[in-house]
């Protein structure tokens, strides 16, 4: 019967465009609690510091949403955790984790792919690049009461380990200064570039004196 072909059409016709809508924003499905979401630039928890972890939460970023992580729920969302096995909080307590932060054969796979790029692409003038391992100050750690982890001067975010960044050269080993910029294209981050494209940093942000060259 034709009418009813149509209705059918239409219903189908709705099905559809309502399952791209969601396969197009997953934050749809994070209404829920309990569930996984990718970190989107709207978010609730897109300016928090994961507090298992220390780490900021980037956009694409999957994650896990705990009970207060309900979207529109009016409740803080105090219990979302990544879910990254490279970070410490998708690895569990007691656990080391996978990638460079910890120790298995990924991590030696992305450091030689990371030593591959930088040798393909080295910075302008030469600055030095430095890889950040697990025990660099400059990495987040699971939070301390009240300790503001530092974070890339370009994107804001705080750093990983194993990835490739250029320190400012005022005093690199103090934590006086010790600022940082990721530079690191293998894992898409051209913050040096970006906010340096010229490739020289002449005063220290941080100390605001003139750096020598
Ligand atoms: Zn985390
Ligand atoms: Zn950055
Ligand atoms: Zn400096």
């Amino acid at each position: 019967m034709r009418v009813a072909d149509d209705d059918d059409d239409a219903l189908a016709d709705r099905a559809f465009e309502a399952g791209m809508a969601a396969g197009l924003d997953p934050q749809e499905e994070t209404g829920r609690t309990g569930e996984t979401a990718v970190t989107h630039v709207s978010s609730p928890w897109n300016h928090r510091l994961c507090t298992t972890c220390g780490q900021s939460f980037r956009r694409g970023d999957p994650v896990r949403v705990g009970d207060g992580g309900a979207a529109g729920s009016g409740v803080a969302p105090d219990d979302v955790a990544h879910l990254d096995p490279a970070l410490v909080c998708a690895a569990g307590p007691g656990e080391e984790p996978e990638g460079p932060g910890g120790h298995s054969t990924d991590s030696t796979a992305s450091t030689e792919f990371a030593a591959g790029v930088l040798a393909t692409w080295p910075p302008v003038d030469g600055v030095p690049v430095a890889p950040l391992t697990a025990d660099d100050w400059q990495v987040a750690r699971p939070a301390v009461h009240g300790a503001r982890p530092p974070r890339c001067l370009y994107c804001a975010h705080t750093f990983r380990a194993g990835e490739h960044v250029v320190l400012c050269p005022c005093s690199p080993a103090s934590p006086a200064c010790g600022a940082a910029v990721h530079r690191d294209p293998a894992a898409g981050l051209v913050c040096w570039e970006s906010w340096r494209p010229e490739g020289r940093l002449k005063i220290c942000p941080v100390k605001l004196v003139a750096v020598r060259e």
